[in-house]
């Protein structure tokens, strides 16, 4: 990833007068008057852009809440998808969902399993729908920061030490958090516990195995899912505990708390893609992303376009290939499917309702969208390198013909890669 280009940080500087954090006590028109004369610049940069219907979105209308209190999505099947994940799964006889399959799946899920459950009974589910707590305490003694610039290197290079593979630091920006936090006890609205005066972001990406992600749809593909959500929680557990042991707030995130893309697009980490995914230069699409909200006091990305939009203006690859046709064609716009979609943003909204009721039918996650598209390649050699060169420049017509004749994007037979991972050299 090329250097990031500091000088725009002042761009945003929150107004006079203006909190850092939810601003108590004004309306929701004072509140995006406000976030437009903060934002307006830094959205530019990335091309984010809300209009006069914006609200933070309410995390109780996301689709794996739903799946828990709206009758319209509960059913004995949304429920067996969920258990399948947890326990030993429900095997069976064809390619990819195997007792085998649905072993790695669930071994790769266990971490991430083991923390999202143990405090249900005070109604927290973490890293999906409250932060992940961490034994430290913040030390009362704080350590001096002399250099923002040295320290936030720092910081990102201890994040890869644990094992992130992208970080980016962006501001601390209130209208991607949740309107309040789910209480998994009932599926009720409770508040947040963030602390006062949260000023940034550190985002970091977690890559998932090409290999595996060629496999979709499969219950062996969604291993891939579920190694870097074990991951997620490890690595930020790591890096919270390591702010809090220098005196400062740490608050860790994985699906919940915010939303994650714009905070990722901000930080510089990748572009918005029609599939609703993060697309970025060492990975493709095939990232998942973790946060941790602080008032370090860290420098700022500012992102670069990188020309993937002009790209998916052109390409449906994703939205041909989506067995329920839950993703959109055309440009973005700022139409709210469904309850589960965020008001007043324009970009490229796929219909989760349809989409979510594709994993149940299936048993497991889809990911289909992200195994076709064109910028999902290992980056191992110059070829890939070359291709996202062509398709971020005004030659991406050539890039989408070379992508199409290569055959690149067709599904791995599960058993395939079961035949390679008995090789002895299958790591070389
Ligand atoms: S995950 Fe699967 S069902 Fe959902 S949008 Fe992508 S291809 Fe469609
Ligand atoms: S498949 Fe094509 S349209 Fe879809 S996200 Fe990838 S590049 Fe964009």
């Amino acid at each position: 990833m090329s250097a990031p280009d500091k000088n725009k940080q002042a761009a945003n500087d929150p107004p006079e007068g203006w909190p850092a954090n939810h601003p108590p006590g004004l309306d929701m028109e004072e509140r995006r008057a406000g976030w437009r004369a903060r934002y307006a610049e830094s959205d530019k940069l990335v091309g984010i852009e809300t209009d006069e219907t914006f609200e933070p979105f309410n995390q109780r209308n996301d689709m794996f809440a739903r799946a828990f209190w709206d009758e319209t999505v509960q059913s004995d099947a949304a429920y067996a998808f969920f258990k399948g994940h947890a326990g030993v799964g429900n095997p069976r006889r064809s390619a990819g969902f195997t007792q085998k399959d649905i072993a790695l799946r669930n071994a790769s899920w266990a971490i991430s399993n083991m923390i999202s459950s143990r405090s249900a009974k005070d109604g927290k589910r973490e890293g999906f729908m409250a932060p992940i707590e961490v034994a430290s305490g913040v030390a009362e003694q704080r350590v001096e920061i002399e250099d923002s610039g040295e320290f936030t290197q720092e910081i990102k290079n201890l994040a890869r030490l644990f094992g992130a593979d992208l970080v980016g630091v962006t501001d601390y920006d209130e209208r991607w958090i949740y309107k309040s936090r789910v209480d998994i006890r009932g599926f009720k609205d409770v508040s947040h516990d963030m602390p006062e005066g949260m000023t940034h972001v550190i985002v970091m990406g977690h890559s998932m195995d090409h290999d595996l992600v060629q496999t979709y749809p499969s219950a062996l593909a969604g291993a891939a899912t579920g190694r870097e959500y074990s991951h997620e929680a490890a690595i930020v557990i790591q890096l919270v505990t390591y702010i809090h042991n220098l005196g400062y707030e740490a608050v860790g995130s994985m699906n919940d708390t915010s939303l994650v893309i714009p905070f990722a697009v901000k930080a510089g980490l990748g572009e918005y893609g029609r599939h609703q995914m993060v697309i970025t230069p060492e990975f493709g699409p095939r990232v998942r992303f973790s946060k941790i909200f602080t008032n370090l006091p860290l420098e700022i990305d500012v992102p670069k376009r990188l020309g993937i939009t002009e790209y998916c203006n052109e390409c449906t690859v994703c939205a041909d290939a989506c067995p329920p046709k839950a993703l959109p064609y055309g440009l973005p716009e700022a139409r709210q499917q469904n309850q589960s979609t965020i008001r007043g943003v324009k970009k490229w909204t796929a219909n989760c309702e349809k989409c979510f009721g594709y994993w149940v039918k299936i048993g497991t996650d889809c990911a289909i969208c992200m195994r076709v598209c064109p910028f999902n390649r290992p980056y191992k050699g110059w070829a890939d390198r070359l291709f996202f060169r062509i398709a971020t420049s005004r030659f991406r017509s050539l890039a989408r013909f070379w992508d199409k004749k290569s055959g690149r994007g067709e599904r791995v037979k599960p058993g395939s890669w079961w035949s390679r991972i008995a090789a002895p050299d299958f790591w070389r």
